[in-house]
């Protein structure tokens, strides 16, 4: 019997995953020629299917990269000339952080606690910061940031860019993308796919500042700088041979997530999340990491198990059920749950139910 993930990247396939990787070895997709008619076909398909989900107007570029850490180098290579601004909510935010640092900007960071939310609309954020970075969902944490929030710091703070990591909120996660510039995810995640591809939207304007700073002699990247990704995905096409397999898998899953209805698919979210939630509040041994529900991620669920962590992840193993132990210094104290689209309700009654006894 196959087991069921709960793990939160990678992840529990999507449901329809093997038949499409079944008909993709068919198609014979993996010897598909990059600079084929084929494939601008495929790429313009997947940009349409993205546009549906996550409703971006039509200056947003759609680049392939091959991860979320590499979403996160080229934002700041290529819209950051000097100084970026990171809210540190978790381990991604500070990698977001610590990217910046390792490419010789002068990032600035403002740390939260583990566990808690910001103090978004009040930060002071330095009139010559370019970018901001938030971690709309730190995976390490289970904090998320209300999309709310952040629309606040982009309207006092119009001059700079806002970057979004929604990595392990996507698809769920509603975005009003006038008030963003750009934002990223990776597909081993909320799409229940194999690693290696990581999608990042990008606005016009973020395009433009790449172009201005390739012109004042920065550094902006070689290959996959903004100017050159946005050439080639013009005539829908990469600077490299892309992971073409990954990008039609993509296609399939985002085709069947609307064809059940992206307010269907966050419905359930909630509902799973409201199930899991439940559990939790009434099962003595365990609470959630995030004490203020607003900061609470419901696509990512952080649990304290009060150190119990081995012996509960290895209960559910022999029932065939793998969970997320906590991230780093958390290893033993946490565990964590993803709530994909690819974890069904069932999945989650499973869970629940074989949680009752440990
Ligand atoms: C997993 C994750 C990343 C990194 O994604 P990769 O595809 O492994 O590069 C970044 N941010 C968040 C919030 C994540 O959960």
């Amino acid at each position: 019997m196959k087991n069921i993930y709960f793990t939160v990247g990678p992840t529990q396939v999507y449901e329809t995953y093997e038949k499409h990787m079944f008909t993709a070895m068919q198609e014979e997709i993996p010897s598909l020629s990059h600079r084929g008619q084929e494939f601008k076909d495929l790429y313009k398909h997947t940009i349409e299917l993205l546009r549906e989900i996550f409703g971006f107007p039509p200056h947003f570029h759609v680049f392939f990269t091959g991860s979320s850490l590499e979403s996160m180098e080229r934002i700041i290579q290529n819209t950051v000339r000097e100084t970026s601004y990171h809210v540190i909510t978790g381990s991604f935010g500070k990698r977001f952080f610590q990217t910046a640092e390792s490419l010789k900007k002068k990032p600035i960071q403002y740390a939260v606690p583990d566990g808690q939310g910001w103090n978004g609309p009040q930060m002071k954020i330095p009139k010559s910061t370019e970018l901001i970075a938030l971690t709309q969902n730190d995976t390490s944490t289970g904090v998320v940031l209300p999309m709310e929030e952040i629309y606040a710091v982009k309207d006092s703070h119009p001059h700079a860019f806002i970057a979004i990591d929604i990595v392990s909120s996507a698809p769920y996660t509603l975005v009003d993308w006038d008030k963003i510039d750009l934002g990223f995810f990776s597909v081993q995640k909320g799409f229940g796919l194999p690693a290696g591809l990581g999608v990042l939207l990008v606005s016009e304007k973020a395009v433009e500042k790449a172009r201005t700073l390739q012109k004042e002699g920065v550094n902006i990247g070689s290959f996959h700088n903004f100017v050159e990704l946005g050439e080639k995905a013009a005539v829908y096409q990469t600077p490299e041979t892309p992971n073409v397999l990954n990008i039609y898998l993509l296609a399939k899953v985002c085709e069947d997530l609307l064809k059940k209805g992206m307010p269907t698919i966050r419905t359930e979210t909630e509902e799973k999340g409201r199930m899991m939630l439940e559990f939790f509040a009434k099962k003595e041994g365990f609470s959630p990491f995030v004490k203020e529900e607003k900061y609470r991620s419901i696509t990512s669920l952080v649990i304290d198990t009060g150190g119990r962590t081995t012996q509960i992840a290895k209960s559910l193993a022999a029932k065939g059920i793998v969970i997320g132990k906590g991230y780093g210094a958390y290893k033993d104290t946490h565990i964590r749950l993803a709530n994909f689209p690819s974890q069904r309700i069932e999945h989650v009654e499973k869970l629940l139910k074989a949680l009752q006894n440990v």
